[in-house]
């Protein structure tokens, strides 16, 4: 084995490298995105057995599975959208491998969003996470970590209210950075989908996912434990499976992580004091004329809207 994977592994052998698993567990209870009812939904997952030690099967057990493609922790490919349905490379089984690794730059507005539930991540926040840990670097997993993970219940974690579902996300502007003048390789969220819970409204709607997927660029959906990642220095692999043309898939999320020394710290070195200085009159705000009716449309959604 050449010398630089036998490092690799010795130091995960040891303890100096560690793997993070990014991943939500995948069933049932899964929640899936709600759609204004003009638009088909996603079904969640089933799960059916085919044998199980028993007659269909005496000696093996596996099951038939059906779930929609963008179904909790999943990867969202540029073809998923409009803006990327012609680039090359564009879907899960033709993207070039190597573009499923890269190093992760976690961006912690965890404290924001535990005040404003509809944070959108301004370009201002990404000059000030880059003036603390430098310039992110092309190829870049940026990982937006929220707290979202933390709501265990569907109904928390999807937060939909009266006037549809309510969760943080990117600014068009601040996509638009990443993609074009960080030339990143995605974005990936604690949260069911790339964009704000509010992003069918926004001008165009679901920014992230236009401006994204139009640069060939990647999602990364209902990551957890982005609180165990150092804001810089740890590796992200985030591989869908081969479905040919797929839009999307579900996935298991692998950060490799240099090991803590003793008496570093992880937390309290972010640039949250930087953050709450911005004005609030930078934040978005929704033109009223392109509101649209939400509606019921899945069954963890809570009734009445
Ligand atoms: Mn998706």
């Amino acid at each position: 084995m050449p010398a630089l994977l036998a490092e690799l592994i010795d130091a995960l052998d040891t303890g100096r490298l560690r793997i993070v698993d990014l991943t939500q567990p995948l069933g049932p209870d899964t929640p899936v995105i709600g759609l204004p009812p003009q638009f088909a939904s996603s079904p969640g997952m089933s799960i059916e057995v085919i044998s199980r030690y028993d007659q269909n099967g005496p000696a093996w057990y596996w099951n038939t599975i059906r779930l929609g493609e963008h179904t909790g922790t999943h990867f969202d490919a540029p073809v998923h959208w409009i803006t990327g349905k012609d680039l090359p490379d564009n879907a899960c089984d033709t993207i070039p491998p190597r573009r499923f690794v890269g190093p992760a730059c976690v961006i912690d507005v965890s404290a924001e969003v535990a005040k404003k539930p509809d944070f959108l991540l301004m370009p201002e926040h990404v000059a000030a996470w880059e003036g603390q840990h430098g310039r992110i670097p092309r190829g870049a997993w940026v990982l937006l970590r929220t707290g979202w993970s933390k709501r265990t219940s569907a109904r928390e974690f999807l937060n939909v209210q009266g006037d549809g579902p309510h969760s943080p996300g990117f600014h068009k502007s601040t996509s638009e950075l990443l993609a074009r003048e960080r030339d990143v390789t995605g974005v990936g969220v604690e949260t069911v989908g790339t964009d704000a819970g509010q992003a069918g409204r926004f001008d165009p709607p679901f920014p992230n996912h236009a401006t994204m997927h139009g640069a060939g660029k990647f999602g990364l959906a209902s990551l957890r434990n982005l609180d165990q990642l150092p804001a810089t220095g740890a590796v992200v692999i985030a591989a869908p499976l081969k479905i040919v043309n797929g839009s999307g898939s579900p996935l298991r999320v692998l950060a490799i992580v240099p090991a803590r020394r003793p008496g570093s710290a992880t937390r309290g070195v972010e640039s949250l004091p930087l953050f709450t200085s911005l004005s609030p009159s930078r934040c978005y705000r929704l033109p009223r004329s392109s509101r649209c009716r939400w509606h019921r449309s899945s069954p963890w959604a809570p009734s009445g809207w």
